[in-house]
C-alpha cells in the first residue's frame, strides 16, 4: 500500500503506524538499552541490546526507506557518520571517485583517515559521465560518490548516466541526497545503489538534532548487513530520543521541502537581477548549466539552496552576509530559519570553494521579508564599495 502514496501522505501520517499496546497515535519513545533474555530462547524479540537495534529507530528507518524506495534503512548518530560508513566496509587498495565539490566534511575525512587506510581516492572536476568514464579503475573502483546538486555550487549529475558506467564496471553509485531530499528526488528509481542522508538537516527541519541515514537499493542486501555490522562495532549509533523526535519533524518533511523550494527559486530570480552579484548557482534558474537535467530528475522543485558570487570579493561577500537582519549568518541549513554563511570561510585553508561564494539555506519565513532583507544589505554593501572607490 506505502509503496502507492505521495510522500507528504508518507510524511503527514509517518506511516500511520499505531502503537499496539495502547493504540497511541504517536508512536512511543523507547528508551531500553537492553531487552530480556528468555531463558529458552536469548533471542524472543529479536532485540538484545541497543547499540544493536532500537524499537524507535523501526518507524523513522521504515518511513525514510519508504520515501527512497529502499529495501532497507539504518539510522546513524550524525550525516557523517552513516557517510563513513560506506567507505568503511571497503578494503585497503579500493578506489574511490568523489566530486571536487562535495560537502568539505566529506573530503577532509578521505583526506586524512580513507587514504590513512589506503583506500584511493579521484576528485572529478565535473561529475559528468565523461568524467567518471575517464577516473574509473577497472577492478579497483568500488564506489562512486554523488551529491546532487552538490555542494556549494549546486551542480548537477545525471544519476541514470553515471549509473549505468558505474555498473558497467562494477562499482556501486553512492548518492549524498540531504540537500535535494527524496521529496524532490529519490535516487534509487534512476539507478543509485546507496543513499545518504544527513537527517540533522531537512528530514529533521528544525536545526535541534544530529542524525544520518543509509538507504540501501533491492539487490544490495549484503550492502545493508555489512552496513549494520559496521554501526555496531563502530558504535555511531542514534539515541532513541534523537530518533523519536526526527520522526516527530519529519511529518512536515515535505511541506517544508516544498515551501523552501518554492521561496528558493524567487530568491535566485532576486539575486540574478542585483548588479552586485556575479553569478547566481541554483539549479531552479534556466540559466543554470544543470538546469534541463535537474527539470527531468527533480520533481516538484529544485531544493532551498542556493548560493551566489559577489563581485567585489571575499571582502564584499563577508560584509553582504554581516548585514542581513532575517537572514542568520550560520552554519548548517534545512532548517525552519534562513541562513547564508561565507562558505569557503568555514571549510580548511585549501578548500577549492569560491572566496566570493555565499551559500544560502532558504527557510520557511515570508518570501518578500527575506528579499528585503537581502536588498537592504546588498544596498549596504554598493554604498560602502562606492565610497572606497570615490571617497566621500
Ligand atoms: N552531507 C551533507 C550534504 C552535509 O551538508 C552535511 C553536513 O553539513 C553532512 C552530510 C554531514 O551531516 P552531519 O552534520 O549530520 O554529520
Amino acid at each position: 500500500m506505502t509503496e502507492k502514496l505521495q510522500p507528504e501522505t508518507l510524511t503527514a501520517t509517518a506511516l500511520a503506524w499505531i502503537d499496539p499496546e495502547t493504540d497511541a497515535m504517536a508512536f512511543p519513545l523507547r528508551p531500553s538499552t537492553s531487552f530480556l533474555r528468555d531463558p529458552m530462547d536469548l533471542n524472543r524479540t529479536g532485540r538484545m541490546f541497543t547499540r544493536d537495534d532500537n524499537p524507535t529507530f523501526a518507524q523513522p528507518e521504515a518511513l525514510i526507506n519508504a520515501l527512497e524506495g529502499g529495501v532497507g534503512c539504518l539510522l546513524f548518530a550524525s550525516g557523517m557518520a552513516a557517510i563513513t560508513s560506506i567507505f568503511q566496509r571497503l578494503q585497503s587498495g579500493d578506489h574511490v571517485i568523489l566530486p571536487k565539490l562535495v560537502y568539505s566534511g566529506l573530503r577532509d575525512w578521505i583526506n586524512t583517515h580513507g587514504l590513512r587506510w589506503g583506500l584511493e581516492a579521484t576528485y572529478v572536476e565535473e561529475c559528468t559521465a565523461t568524467c567518471v568514464k575517464a577516473a574509473i579503475k577497472r577492478g579497483k573502483t568500488k564506489v562512486i560518490w554523488l551529491e546532487t546538486p552538490s555542494n556549494p555550487t549546486w551542480t548537477i549529475t545525471d544519476i541514470a548516466e553515471v549509473s549505468a558506467i558505474a555498473h558497467a564496471a562494477g562499482a556501486l553509485v553512492a548518492i549524498d541526497n540531504t540537500v535535494a531530499t527524496p521529496i524532490l528526488t529519490r535516487p534509487i528509481e534512476h539507478g543509485a545503489d546507496i543513499v545518504l542522508h544527513s537527517c540533522s538537516k531537512y528530514m529533521n527541519g528544525h536545526g535541534d538534532l544530529i542524525a544520518g541515514a543509509v538507504v540501501i537499493a533491492k539487490g544490495h542486501e549484503n550492502v545493508l548487513r555489512d552496513i549494520q555490522q559496521i554501526r555496531n562495532e563502530y558504535g555511531g549509533v542514534l539515541g532513541s530520543f534523537e530518533a523519536w523526535l526526527l520522526l516527530r519533524g519529519m511529518r512536515t518533511f515535505a511541506v517544508r521541502v516544498k515551501t523552501a523550494s518554492t521561496s528558493a527559486r524567487k530568491i535566485a530570480q532576486f539575486l540574478d537581477q542585483s548588479d552586485l552579484v556575479q553569478q547566481v548557482l541554483y539549479p531552479g534558474l534556466e540559466t543554470h548549466p544543470g538546469h534541463v537535467i535537474a527539470a527531468k530528475q527533480m520533481v516538484g522543485g529544485f531544493g532551498g539552496m542556493l548560493s551566489f558570487r559577489v563581485k567585489g570579493g571575499e571582502r564584499a561577500a563577508k560584509l553582504l552576509a554581516s548585514k542581513v537582519h532575517v537572514f542568520r549568518q550560520a552554519i548548517s541549513f534545512g532548517s525552519t530559519e534562513s541562513v547564508i554563511e561565507h562558505r569557503a570561510g568555514m571549510e580548511k585553508p585549501d578548500s577549492p570553494t569560491p572566496r566570493d561564494l555565499l551559500r544560502v539555506s532558504v527557510g520557511l519565513e515570508n518570501t518578500d521579508d527575506l528579499i528585503a532583507d537581502l536588498q537592504q544589505s546588498i544596498d549596504m554593501v554598493q554604498q560602502y564599495l562606492t565610497k572606497e572607490q570615490y571617497g566621500d
